[in-house]
């Protein structure tokens, strides 16, 4: 039996619906052994030499320290105590030491330091341009809020926006690209294929309830046309409180108890939990998903990954919908069905499109990824300490598989960043192609070759530059 903490760890991890259908069918034992390096580690280091001269110039353009003001110590830009800070016009300002004289610098932690609009410090317009910043450094606190069913952010400064300021073209091609693909401004909330039921538990916070269903219907109309057939989608909102209701379903009974003693613990932030999946129960097949939390849940002590979970679990039935439409048969282990979905494709691919599309604008997006990139990436060091391009390719083979946990954690945010790439290289419509080998496929690279025209590992070669250059934008570690 697989440990618990592997799937109960961090909040959105608990997405293997199908997974578990399989297991309580054919009471198989997992294989708990991680894959052999397939890939002779020489062609990866052979590549990483020649992508590493490539990204100097990317690290060198995301330290971006300070150069924007002019280093004349001038009357207007000199401050009196070093250290101190202040935000004029988005851009954070830090007081240092320059020769024998303190001056304002533009500091490495603004999230807005590369605008165009950047005003020294002390200029006459900055009074009359004086608007309140809503920049947020992602290493400080995320905190969102709703308002109408839509997200709000809380920046540094304390306020809440509707909207980010930044312009797309301070993002990389890849991000603007990828997000416009998801993002397409003809999408409505219509989406006939879909039918949703939904079971509300009285005890699941109010203020959740139009914002998840809102979240739900945009997952749907994104994928609407994926889907070949009207398929309804059973959607249970729970919380702790509901143990005695989930004892009536096997599927809940055996994903939830985990998180639900971590509510009732209260010695963490509570989080959103999720699971979802596409199966074939009493001769119907349907989509399920559950999203459970804390009934007490505050916006302002919550994980920050929490906005994102009701699209991460509808893509999950999107997956399992590709995979089993035909009725394949399902793989009896679970290194057979991640020969064909590797975790980097069914967690991080669930998390590219949820990170892209449930923010409301691609700065957000943005920061989260960041936020998701350097949180796990800093939590899991001991597994693979990411510092080359040469590391990201063991991070990418080793996530194929579940363990060891460090893998599964990995999954979410190194498989965000490669199918980010696939999206901003490809398109939606080759990431579909490859949606759409999930049915007939034996393998992962087999789908890769007849959808997007590459191996396995050319994709993974062709991609790790730009896995390697979002990692090392979050640096450093904590
Ligand atoms: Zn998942």
């Amino acid at each position: 039996m697989q440990k618990e903490t592997n799937q109960f760890r961090l909040g959105p991890g608990v997405t293997t619906g199908n997974v578990f259908a399989s297991r309580r069918r054919h009471n198989i034992k997992w294989q708990s052994a991680m894959a052999p390096l397939i890939f002779p580690v020489k062609y990866g280091a052979v590549v990483g030499r020649s992508l590493r001269r490539r990204f100097c110039a990317v690290s060198l353009l995301l330290a971006l320290v300070e150069p924007t003001i002019g280093s004349a110590a001038t009357a207007s830009n000199r401050c009196s105590r070093i250290g101190s800070t202040k935000v004029v016009s988005g851009a954070r300002f830090a007081c240092v030491k320059r020769g024998k004289t303190l001056v304002w610098v533009v500091s490495s932690k603004s999230t807005v330091a590369s605008s165009s609009t950047t005003i020294a410090p002390g200029s006459t317009t900055s009074t009359t341009v004086a608007s309140v910043s809503d920049s947020l450094n992602f290493k400080n606190r995320m905190i969102y809020g709703i308002k109408n069913a839509r997200l709000t952010r809380r920046a540094d400064s304390g306020a809440y926006f509707e909207n980010d300021s930044r312009k797309a073209e301070v993002f990389s091609a890849i991000r603007q690209k990828a997000y416009s693909e998801l993002n397409p401004s003809s999408l409505t909330l219509s989406h006939p294929s879909v039918e949703f039921i939904y079971d509300i538990r009285p005890s699941f916070p109010s203020f959740l309830i139009e914002f998840t269903k809102r979240e739900l219907s945009a997952s749907a109309a994104l994928w609407n046309d994926f889907f070949r057939t009207k398929i309804q989608v059973r959607v249970t909102l729970a919380t702790e409180k509901d143990r005695d209701y989930i004892r009536g379903n096997s599927w809940l009974e055996m994903n939830l108890p985990g998180s639900l003693r971590r509510f009732d613990a209260k010695n963490e932030r509570p989080f959103i939990t999720g699971g979802a999946g596409y199966w074939d129960e009493d001769g119907q097949w349907r989509g399920n998903i559950y999203l459970a939390t804390a009934s007490y849940l505050d916006l302002t002590y919550v994980n920050y990954e929490w906005p994102q979970v009701a699209r991460h679990e509808f893509f999950h039935v999107v997956q399992d919908y590709a995979m089993f439409r035909t009725q394949r048969a399902r793989p009896s282990t679970e290194s057979e069905y991640n020969r064909i979905q590797p975790l980097h494709f069914r967690e991080g691919g669930a998390n590219a499109v949820s990170y892209l599309t449930a923010f409301g604008n691609l700065g957000w997006s943005s920061d989260a990824m960041s936020w998701l990139v350097w949180q796990r990436a800093s939590d899991n060091r001991r597994w693979i300490d990411v510092k080359s391009v040469d590391d990201i390719f063991q991070m990418m083979i080793g996530t194929e598989q579940r363990l060891p946990n460090e893998a599964f954690e990995m999954s979410y945010s190194i498989g965000a960043v490669m199918y980010e790439w696939i999206l901003g290289t490809y398109g939606l419509d080759g990431f579909i192609k490859i949606l759409n080998q999930l049915a007939t496929a034996k393998s992962f690279d087999e789908a890769l070759q007849k959808s997007v025209g590459l191996t396995q590992n050319e994709f993974y070669v062709k991609s790790a530059g730009y896995v390697f250059s979002v990692f090392q934008s979050t640096w450093p570690y904590r």
